[in-house]
């Protein structure tokens, strides 16, 4: 096993799911299942695995509902406005 960045006397536990680092077992930081060298490094995973993580799943979807109800919107006044143009043209 390689040794942890920080503590080069100490063999390393772990590596961080983030960036690779080795690291031991005083450095580790656990979030969930994984394990990452630093905060910076939780928040860039987070970022680049936003896809498998539930909580950012949801919001996506939530936003996604929101474009698509702004979509329906816009769409049903274009409707609206048509419905309207069509019924003052044909009076
Ligand atoms: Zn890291
Ligand atoms: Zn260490």
């Amino acid at each position: 096993m390689p040794v942890c960045l920080k503590h080069p006397d100490r063999e390393s536990t772990a590596r961080c799911c983030s960036c690779g680092k080795p690291i031991c077992r005083e450095c580790v930081v656990r979030r969930g299942r994984s394990v990452f060298c630093s905060e910076q490094c939780i928040e860039e995973f987070m970022r680049t695995t936003g896809r498998t993580n539930g909580f950012i799943a949801r919001e996506r979807a939530f936003q996604r509902k929101k474009l698509l109800v702004r979509l329906l919107t816009t769409f049903g006044i274009a409707i609206a406005a048509l419905a309207f143009a069509w019924y003052y043209l044909h009076r």
